[in-house]
């Protein structure tokens, strides 16, 4: 592991590092920093002004530090002369509270203290668009059902062979890609991790996909809807919990009986109170795991093009079936498949351990399985409640959740909801199309 990064540069060719860090609504934010002056940003950390990004401060705070961790270091497969280190937010000498990575890093603390270590993988799809945005790049990808398709993904074969060889190279043991659901859609997998290393990857995933994608004259889009009547870009999180960190963990305390598919489901008890702090705190938890405006023509859309959205409506778990908010795919470890592309690869990590946590804590009931088709079947489900409809309605829902709001921090949640409150005030404000065709001739 990296600990000097003076020294990984003079072993490495690194001529500049970046040091990022991330807002709360999930922009990542960098300072160049040439090598040789990387031994003193190392001890003091990059001075940033807080209120110029999404952190809720005003123009008077005094300097924001971020100090790199040297352990998340990466250098640029495509441009090795430049290193990305994630930095964590200091001011006067204290975490800055509500910085998403210090949020992820207390919370993965606490649930070491009770001896949980959450490790989790996490499928980030995204669209290949033209460099406007505007369409998909392929205009030969248009079929109805494109998933897996194999002649549109070797169409692409030089930007997702490129991403998949930097992957090889870092030693993420990527193992698959493929052309997703909707047309101009892509997914690629690489192993899981311990939480805080599987978020610093997820961000480093979107910087490189964004960076490759740019360089062949393409745009690489992680929205959650970018094409209306096409599958949205969902960021499922397969989540297991160990008893060490790192290659230390030996037994996934997750596991038990059954595999999943008949019978027992394969969680034992811990896992069924995780997943039961998840299920309680789901529609609070949606506000992270679907921050934006745009996250809701995802959850609760109609039957898209393929014949499916693939994501959820309801908060209802089961085995190994897609058509539900969780879904349990083999022994020992759930997948949520409510987050999307736009959520916060730290916030997501942090608001997974905090609801389990508290499940964990509280003995939370899961509620019952079900083994039905969600799709053609949701309506015969009473008592398991809707997903919010909308931002505003998740806002209100995370406001709600006192539990929730004090396990993620009430300093980041004050500053999260207020910062969300305005996006969503600026969105209302906003005067559409929509407005004036249905309300013109009133
Ligand atoms: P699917 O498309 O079937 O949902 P993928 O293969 O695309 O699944 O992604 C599965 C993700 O789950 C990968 O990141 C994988 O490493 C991760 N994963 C597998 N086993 C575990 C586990 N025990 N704990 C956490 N994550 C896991
Ligand atoms: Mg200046
Ligand atoms: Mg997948
Ligand atoms: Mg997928
Ligand atoms: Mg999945």
């Amino acid at each position: 592991m990296t600990t000097d990064l003076a020294a990984f540069a003079q072993e490495n060719g690194v001529k500049y590092f970046m040091i990022s860090f991330t807002d709360l609504f999930g922009g990542q934010r960098a300072k160049l920093v040439p090598a040789q002056a990387i031994s003193d940003m190392q001890e003091d950390g990059a001075g940033f002004a807080g209120f110029a990004t999404w952190l809720d401060m005003t123009p008077a705070h005094p300097d924001m530090l971020a100090v790199p961790d040297p352990s998340s270091v990466i250098q640029l497969p495509w441009k090795p002369e430049v290193a990305w280190v994630a930095g964590n937010c200091v001011m006067e000498g204290k975490d800055v509270a509500q910085a998403p990575r210090n949020v992820l890093r207390r919370l993965i603390d606490e649930a070491a203290d009770e001896g949980l270590h959450v490790k989790t993988g996490i499928e980030a799809e995204f669209f290949l668009l033209t460099p406007d945005g505007e369409q998909i790049s392929d205009p030969f990808d248009t079929a109805e059902k494109p998933c897996y398709d194999q002649q549109a993904v070797m169409r692409r074969y030089d930007v997702v062979r490129e991403i998949c060889d930097y992957m090889l190279e870092l030693g993420w043991g990527p193992y698959q890609n493929d052309h997703e659901d909707a047309n101009g859609q892509f997914e690629m997998n690489w192993e899981f991790d311990d939480a805080l290393k599987t978020a610093d990857k997820h961000s480093f995933f979107k910087f490189m996909t964004k960076s490759v994608a740019e360089k062949h004259g393409l745009r690489a889009s992680f929205m959650p809807k970018p094409v209306e009547g096409l599958t949205g870009n969902g960021c499922h999180a397969h989540i297991s919990v160990w008893d060490a960190p790192g290659d230390a963990a030996k037994t996934n305390v997750f596991a038990g009986e059954g595999d999943g598919q008949t019978g027992e489901v394969g969680l034992g008890e811990q896992g069924k109170h995780f997943l039961g702090g998840i299920m309680k705190h789901a529609s609070a938890l949606a506000a992270i795991t679907n921050p934006t405006v745009n996250s809701y023509k995802r959850i609760n859309a109609p039957r898209t093009m393929s014949g499916a959205t693939w994501a959820p409506n309801t908060v209802t778990w089961t085995g190994n079936n897609r058509t539900h908010m969780v879904r349990v795919p083999g022994p020992g470890r759930f997948e949520l498949r409510l987050p999307d592309g736009a959520t916060n690869p730290y916030l997501l990590q942090s608001v997974i351990i905090a609801a389990g946590l508290s499940g964990i804590r509280s003995k939370a009931d899961p509620g019952p399985r079900y083994d039905i088709d969600m799709y053609a079947e949701g309506h015969t489900v009473k008592d398991a409640p809707k997903l919010p409809l909308n931002m505003l309605d998740a806002l209100r829902d995370y406001d709600a959740d006192e539990e929730l709001k004090s396990m993620m921090g009430e300093e980041f949640s004050s500053a999260f909801l207020k910062m969300k409150r305005q996006e969503w005030d600026s969105f209302v404000s906003h005067f559409s199309r929509w407005e004036k065709e249905n309300t013109l001739d009133i």
